[in-house]
C-alpha cells in the first residue's frame, strides 16, 4: 500500500493548505470502521452520510492524517489536515500519481460479464512467477479503482485491475487512471442496458478503454463479437483475440465440462488444461487470462498451477453438494448472457437427476425487460430441465413463455416465497441438481440459504 508522508500528499493531490507535521502516512481509508494505524483518512461524501462527520473516530481509530473538503466547517484544529476541494476527486488524483510511480505491467479488464473471476483467475497464474496486486473483490467503480491502486504496494510486477461501467464515460475516466499496459475486455453483453440505448453503445463504452492505454499497449478482446469488433481501430491500437471461432489468435478444442469443472486445450497446444470452475463461459474467462499470460512468456506448466488454486467467488456459479442435492448457487448477478451461461452449465453435467431452475428477475433491463424475460424462455429446454420455478414481477414473464414447452406443474410462477421453499423441498427429496439464479438485488443468496439449511 502507499507509504509516504504528509508533504508528499499534498505535492501529489496537488492541495494548497494543509496544517500539523509532516506525520508518516500508510495506506488510506474512507471508512473510519476500518481504519488501521497511519492511515490517510479520505472523508467522502456518500448518499447517506458524510464521513467529515467521522473524523473524531478516524483519529481516535489511529489515522494520523486525513483530507478536509474546505467547505466543511469544524475541521479539528489540532489534527494534520490536508484541505482539498473535492475529497474524491483527490483521493482520484493521488491514486493517479501513485501509480505514475510504479514500473509494474498494469492490466485493466473490463466487459460485461466475467470481470472478477477474470481478474482473479489472471492474478492467480500471474502469482506463481510474479508479485502481483489486484482488485480486492469487486471494487471496480470511481472510489473503488483508485483505493484499489493505493492498497497496490509500490513494487508489485503486475496489478490486475477490474473497471467497471455504468455509464458511458466511466471507463474512459477508470482507464486515464489506471493507465494500462495491458487491456482486456472479457465480453459484451446487456448488464446495465438501461443506462444505454443499445448493445452498440455499450460496446463503444468498453473500447474506451484504449484511450488509456500505454503507447505500445496492446488489447486482448473476445473476437467471436462482431459489436466489439466494429468500434475497435487496429491501426491505432495492437490487438490480440481470444474465442470460440477459428479466426482467433486464441482459440479452445477438445473442452470437456463437468460437474468439477473443465478440461480444455488452446489451439496450436496439446497441453491439457483444466479449471475447476463450473460451465464453459469460464472456460471462455480461462482462455483470455491463459492468452495474457503467455503474451507476458510464461509457460504452460505454470499457468495450470495458477488455474489450480482458483475456486468459484463467492455466489458465482458456488456448487455445493448437500447430500444427494447439488446446489448451484449463482445469484451474484443475473442478465440474459450469464443465465444462458449458467443454464448450459446445468444442461452439460452428465449426471443423475432432476435438474430445476430457479430464476428470479434481471433488473436494469431497461425499456425491453419484459421481451428480454420473455426471451430467456428460448433456453429453456425441456430436453435438458425437468422444471423452471420463477419468482419476481419480470420473472413472471418468462415462465409464462415457458408454458408454450413445460406443462403447468413444470413452469411454475410463486409470489410467495414459503411455498417456492415448499416446493423446493419437495423437489429435493431425490436425486436433483438446483441451479439459482436472479440478480442481486432479490436476494436469491436468501433462498439459497433457506433451503440449504431445511433440506
Ligand atoms: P460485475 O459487473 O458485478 O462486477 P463481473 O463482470 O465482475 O460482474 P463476475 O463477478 O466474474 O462478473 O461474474 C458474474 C456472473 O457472470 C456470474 O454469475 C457468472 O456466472 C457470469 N459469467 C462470468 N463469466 C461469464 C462469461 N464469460 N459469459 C457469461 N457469463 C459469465
Ligand atoms: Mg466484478
Amino acid at each position: 500500500m502507499i507509504k509516504t508522508n504528509l508533504e508528499e500528499i499534498v505535492s501529489m493531490t496537488k492541495a494548497e493548505v494543509f496544517q500539523g507535521d509532516n506525520v508518516n502516512i500508510c495506506g488510506v481509508s474512507i471508512d473510519t470502521r476500518n481504519i488501521k494505524e497511519g492511515n490517510l483518512f479520505i472523508p467522502l461524501h456518500g448518499n447517506n452520510s458524510d464521513g467529515h462527520q467521522f473524523i473524531e473516530n478516524a483519529i481516535k481509530n489511529g489515522a494520523s492524517a486525513a483530507l478536509w473538503q474546505k467547505e466543511e466547517p469544524n475541521p479539528p484544529k489540532d489534527f494534520p489536515l490536508i484541505f482539498v476541494d473535492d475529497t474524491l476527486k483527490a483521493l482520484q488524483t493521488l491514486a493517479a500519481s501513485y501509480r505514475h510511480q510504479m514500473n509494474g505491467t498494469f492490466i485493466g479488464i473490463t466487459g460485461s460479464n466475467g470481470k472478477t473471476t477474470t481478474k482473479d483467475i489472471l492474478g492467480n497464474i500471474l502469482s506463481v512467477d510474479y508479485k502481483v496486486g489486484k482488485t480486492k473483490g469487486n471494487f471496480n467503480n470511481e472510489i473503488g479503482v483508485p483505493l484499489t491502486l493505493l492498497d497496490l504496494n509500490k513494487d508489485v510486477d503486475f496489478a490486475v485491475v477490474e473497471l467497471g461501467l455504468s455509464h458511458k464515460g466511466d471507463i474512459s475516466f477508470l482507464t486515464s487512471i489506471v493507465k494500462p499496459d495491458i487491456g482486456l475486455i472479457t465480453n459484451i453483453g446487456h448488464a446495465h442496458i438501461n443506462n444505454f440505448e443499445s448493445i452498440e453503445k455499450i460496446a463503444a463504452a468498453k473500447v474506451e478503454l484504449v484511450e488509456g492505454l500505454r503507447v505500445d499497449g496492446v488489447l486482448f478482446y473476445n473476437g467471436d463479437q462482431e459489436v466489439l469488433e466494429n468500434h475497435i481501430n487496429k491501426n491505432t491500437v495492437n490487438t490480440v483475440t481470444f474465442g470460440r471461432g477459428a479466426n482467433n489468435d486464441y482459440d479452445l478444442k477438445n473442452i470437456k465440462s463437468t460437474r468439477n469443472g473443465n478440461q480444455f486445450m488452446t489451439s496450436g497446444s496439446n497441453f491439457l488444461f483444466h479449471i475447476s470452475l463450473l460451465g464453459e463461459h469460464q472456460v471462455m474467462n480461462a482462455l483470455s487470462a491463459i492468452a495474457i499470460a503467455q503474451y507476458i512468456g510464461m509457460g504452460e506448466e505454470e499457468i495450470q498451477k495458477g488455474l489450480e488454486i482458483t475456486i468459484p467467488s463467492d455466489k458465482r456459479n458456488d456448487v455445493r453438494k448437500i447430500g444427494k442435492i447439488t446446489i448451484i448457487n449463482d445469484t451474484y448477478k443475473s442478465n440474459p448472457e450469464s443465465v444462458k451461461a449458467a443454464l448450459h452449465s446445468l444442461y452439460n453435467i452428465n449426471e443423475n437427476g432432476k435438474k430445476l431452475f430457479v430464476m428470479g428477475d434481471m433488473v436494469d433491463m431497461g425499456n425491453e425487460e419484459i421481451s428480454i424475460h420473455q426471451r430467456v424462455a428460448d433456453d429453456l429446454l425441456p430436453e435438458h430441465l425437468d422444471a423452471v420455478f420463477g419468482m419476481g414481477d419480470l420473472t413472471e414473464y418468462t415462465i409464462q413463455k415457458a408454458r408454450e414447452r413445460f406443462n403447468e406443474k413444470k413452469a411454475v410462477f410463486f409470489e410467495d416465497e414459503d411455498k417456492l421453499v415448499c416446493r423446493i423441498l419437495d423437489y429435493a427429496k431425490e436425486d436433483c441438481i438446483i441451479l439459482f439464479k436472479a440478480s442481486r438485488a432479490l436476494q436469491f443468496d436468501r433462498l439459497v440459504e433457506r433451503v440449504e439449511k431445511e433440506i
